[in-house]
């Protein structure tokens, strides 16, 4: 399915629409979820809970999204969280350089050159205003952190760019406290806020964004352990720096040099079956590594998880070999040690950070299970991240049949989300369920009053049974429910 299409139904049926729509100069990158969206959303998040989260056993935190200058000062972001950008001097318009540069010549830009070198390569490609045609030089750097005033005397804080500094900063306290040992994990879900100089796509650049992020803490001699070995026969496609794609087992991975050691090949692979439990065909899903030249000067390997979509590829998780630079910095700035204890060695902890973005992520899941059948628009999304789970229709609005339906709706809401639809023919209250994906419709007629059963229709294969109603929660509960957290 196109972009388009995928907005439309977005938009149509409230999955997730513009913020603020209605005011005309309102600004872009912000988008509201509705109810079908927020369903998805939470559904999403919690798949990523069962199969990181708590499949690793890591420790989850919800921070603050403001935090002080002083954590951005050691996080470096106050000196280096910045996006290069070029204005035409003509018609003032703003442009971000390494993405005209992209789209002229088809070749993936860096991020990370001198502004100069943006503006050697604009030259070359013959890079134009894209409003009036005139030509671009003069590429600038702006800090993409929104700043905020914190109290009367007004003191600087920023909005979070990302969720992960909380993390560190509140490491030693929750390293004591939680009775944890290296290497263990360290979760969060919430919000984040960029300033993007061009935000664009729908969900794909956003100003205010949703980010699930894993901060794995461990001993960088201890990168082999038992635990790892587990997935070392997974299969990942890699895209190296030089442009070849090679698919290959983790343990393989790790033995060429790919993947520096089995933690982080372990840790790849796990997203690698989130997103295939999310209905990502694995196929899509390729590693992309970081040249030194795209990395932060400390990050000892980097890969960026990406599914091809019809707009490209679309990168969705960031995963980064942080190594001891933030609790380094943390512990440099702040005073406190942040040292512990590894089996009696004093070690401060590298990090292996997987940085996702969940409202990509949605965009990508939804366009992924977009089908027709015919005339039919059937969203195939797996069960367990449906919006809605159920739909019950009464096959006629008399002779009791609503009054049972109604009680059918309301008991099975107590296990699954689930709605009430009496309105239309039987065929356009299926139609409207398959095209949000609802996997599974419950139609209560005649039968019903006598046989205590409802014909329970199935999404994908069209197929229908009887079902007990005493049994419709049970069934449910089995239909739609997560794949097992310990497999
Ligand atoms: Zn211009």
């Amino acid at each position: 399915m196109s972009f388009e299409e995928v907005m439309r139904l977005a938009q149509q049926k409230g999955f997730f629409f513009k913020t603020a729509d209605s005011y005309p100069n309102s600004p872009a990158g912000f988008w509201d979820y509705g109810p079908l969206g927020v369903s998805m959303k939470n559904n999403f998040v919690e798949l990523w809970r069962r199969m990181l989260v708590k499949r690793d056993g890591m420790v989850e935190i919800d921070g603050s999204q403001i935090l002080p200058r002083a954590v951005f000062e050691a996080s470096g972001h106050l000196s280096s969280f910045t996006d290069p950008f070029v204005q035409c001097s003509k018609c003032g318009s703003v442009f971000r350089p390494d993405k005209l540069i992209e789209e002229k010549t088809g070749r993936q830009t860096p991020e990370k050159l001198e502004d100069v070198e943006y503006d050697k390569l604009m030259a070359d490609a013959d890079v134009k205003c894209l409003k009036c045609g005139a030509r671009l030089a003069g590429t600038k750097r702006f800090n993409m952190m929104f700043k905020v005033e914190v109290g009367a005397q007004q003191e600087d804080a920023y909005l979070r760019p990302e969720t992960c500094q909380s993390i560190f900063v509140d490491f030693p306290l929750l390293f004591k406290t939680q009775r944890v040992k290296l290497p263990v994990g360290f979760a969060q879900v919430g919000r984040s806020f960029r300033n993007e100089i061009a935000p664009r796509q729908g969900l794909i650049r956003l100003r205010e964004l949703n980010q699930a992020e894993v901060e794995v803490f461990f001993n960088p001699k201890k990168t082999d352990m038992a635990k790892f070995g587990v997935k070392a026969t997974e299969r990942l496609t890699f895209l190296k720096t030089d442009g070849s794609t090679t698919e290959m087992a983790v343990g393989d991975a790790v033995k060429a040099g790919v993947v520096p050691n089995m933690l982080i090949g372990y840790y790849l692979a796990m997203i690698m079956e989130l997103y295939t439990a999310a209905g990502i065909e694995p196929t899509k899903i390729r590693f992309r590594m970081l040249s030194e030249q795209d990395r932060a000067f400390y990050s000892k390997a980097a890969y960026d998880v990406e599914v091809s979509t019809s707009v490209g590829w679309v990168e969705l998780v960031a995963c980064n070999y942080r190594s001891d630079y933030d609790l380094g910095r943390h512990s440099k700035v702040s005073g406190t040690s942040f040292t512990v204890d590894d089996e009696g060695e004093k070690v401060l902890p590298h990090v292996f950070e997987l940085s996702l973005g969940v409202d990509r992520s949605i965009y990508v899941i939804l366009e992924a299970s977009m089908k027709t059948d015919g005339d039919r628009k059937v969203l195939q999304v797996r069960p367990y991240l449906a919006p809605m789970k159920l739909g019950v229709f009464p096959l006629v609005n008399k002779d009791g049949l609503p009054e049972l339906a109604e009680k059918v709706f309301r008991d099975a809401s107590d296990v699954v989300d689930a709605y009430y639809d009496d309105s239309g023919s039987i065929g356009r209250r299926y139609a409207r369920s398959d095209e949000v994906g609802t996997p599974y419709c419950a139609t209560v007629d005649y039968d019903s009053l006598t046989s205590s059963s409802v014909t329970l229709r199935n999404r994908d294969t069209k197929a229908q049974e009887r079902v007990k109603i005493s049994e419709l929660q049970s069934r449910m509960l089995e239909l739609t429910k997560f794949p097992s957290i310990f497999g």
